[in-house]
């Protein structure tokens, strides 16, 4: 029914529903016989069916029937490790022990159906390798596999709770929006948390003044590392008393965590040379000393800075190699959405047939390694090289196209105007 106040004898407009004055709400829209609603109340209503999966979220996909997460399909891990080969090129350290941590981790949720059996403990992950390696790629690679909703997160700007910045729940609001606010898939999601080690807290006591943005947020991390329910404001931002909430279990969240760990290899190297002297003696001989990151361990994360309690909480350790040359190679062209595939796919839409010569490809790379870029260093050289022939190739006749090393040396070095070699 209509609802006004009426104050000194002058109907005044009003929501129906939170009795609030028009002049108190942005927008009042009217029904019919006089009922209005606010567009507060409407968000609120429009949030409470989102959140109990009535409607589904304007512009969030729904979820793909045929990616359901299904237990009694899951994967095996050579088979996941198989589907990870397709996009990431080397790691195979790491891609087993993903694949391993991955498989058990939905076993144990399958496990957890059935009340009688041991219980399960989480394997939440953790990679330690340089930047540009490809941590980020496998966790994101895993959770395409796997169909379920995947969220990155950057350490650095967690906070403290109370303190500017992002509260260490905000990470669970965001997993909750790629899930398309579906609350049962968000609880079996995989979140990965990238540079980790950038809030590991300075110097291995433990810190008698406030660390806002290290220790504070190892320990608010944990707790949802743990396991724990958690209120979440489904829209992300700071909480505050009139916001809806959604309460998100993080027990089957799988925590993957990543971090380059600078200067780690020399704890590991202490250890190790520690060790070859004392008890538990290693045969230094046999010690791979460039590649120190692949003895890591868990005393090597805590005297980092990491605090023990989280570093319990991720069991499984891997380390990523730093990328060869021949990697760098394979990256450009081996993967199923390679680099060089990508651009030939976006010629090919323009009816122009692209190749690179072996040395143009081997000029890219050796260009990445002299300016120490990396892998993502590949598609910025690549990105120089194509620039000229992206913007002047679909308003041309040609039908082919080879970019030879002279041609990607003088786009890249920009010295020259553009000659196209015309294979027609
Ligand atoms: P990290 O998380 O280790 O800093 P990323 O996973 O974000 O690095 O890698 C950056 C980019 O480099 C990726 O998007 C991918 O294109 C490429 N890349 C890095 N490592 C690999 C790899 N091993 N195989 C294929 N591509 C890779």
């Amino acid at each position: 029914m209509a609802k006004t106040n009426n104050r000194g004898g002058r109907k005044e407009e009003c929501c129906s529903f939170c009795g609030r004055k028009k002049e108190e709400v942005l927008v009042l829209f009217q029904g019919v016989d006089g009922a209005n609603i606010c567009n507060e109340c409407i968000e609120m209503g429009y949030t409470s069916l989102a959140n109990n999966n009535i409607i589904q979220p304007k512009g969030e996909k729904p979820a793909k029937k045929g990616q359901e997460f299904n237990a009694n399909t899951l994967l095996k891990p050579q088979q996941i490790k198989e589907f990870l080969d397709g996009y990431v090129v080397g790691q195979d350290s790491a891609k087993r022990s993903i694949a391993v941590a991955v498989y058990n981790h939905y076993k144990r949720l399958k496990n957890a159906q059935n009340s009688e059996q041991v219980e399960i403990d989480k394997s939440n992950i953790i990679l330690v390798g340089p930047t540009g390696t490809g941590k980020t790629l496998i966790a994101r690679t895993i959770a395409r596999q796997l169909g379920v909703p995947f969220t990155i997160v950057d350490a650095t700007v967690l906070t403290q709770a109370g303190y500017v910045g992002e509260d260490v729940e905000s990470i669970l609001s965001r997993l909750y929006q790629a899930s398309g606010y579906d609350l049962e898939s968000t609880q079996r999601g995989i979140v990965f948390i990238d540079e980790i080690d950038k809030i590991a807290r300075k110097g291995d006591n433990p810190s008698i003044t406030r660390d806002v943005s290290g220790e504070g947020v190892q320990q608010a991390l944990l707790k949802i590392l743990e396991g724990t329910v958690v209120n979440v404001a489904p829209e992300g931002g700071r909480k505050h008393p009139e916001q809806k909430f959604v309460q998100i279990d993080t027990k089957n969240i799988l925590f993957i965590c990543g971090g380059a760990f600078d200067g780690i290899e020399k704890r590991i190297a202490q250890r190790l040379n520690t060790r070859a002297i004392g008890y538990g003696r290693v045969n230094t001989e046999s010690i791979d000393r460039d590649n120190l990151l692949k003895y890591v361990q868990p005393q090597d994360i805590k005297s980092f800075g990491l605090i023990p309690e989280l570093v319990g909480r991720l069991p499984v350790i891997t380390h990523l190699e730093p990328l060869s040359r021949s990697v760098l190679r394979d990256i450009l062209t081996e993967p199923k959405n390679a680099i060089i595939r990508q651009y030939k796919q976006l010629f090919e839409m323009d009816g122009i047939s692209l190749n690179f010569d072996d040395a143009a490809l081997d000029y890219i790379v050796d260009k990445s390694v002299e300016f120490k870029l990396g892998a993502r260093g590949l598609r910025s050289i690549c990105e120089a090289v194509m620039k000229d022939l992206m913007f002047d190739a679909p308003t041309s006749d040609i039908k082919s196209f080879t970019v030879t090393k002279e041609y990607a040396k003088e786009k890249f070095e920009g010295q020259s105007l553009v000659i196209l070699k015309q294979v027609m």
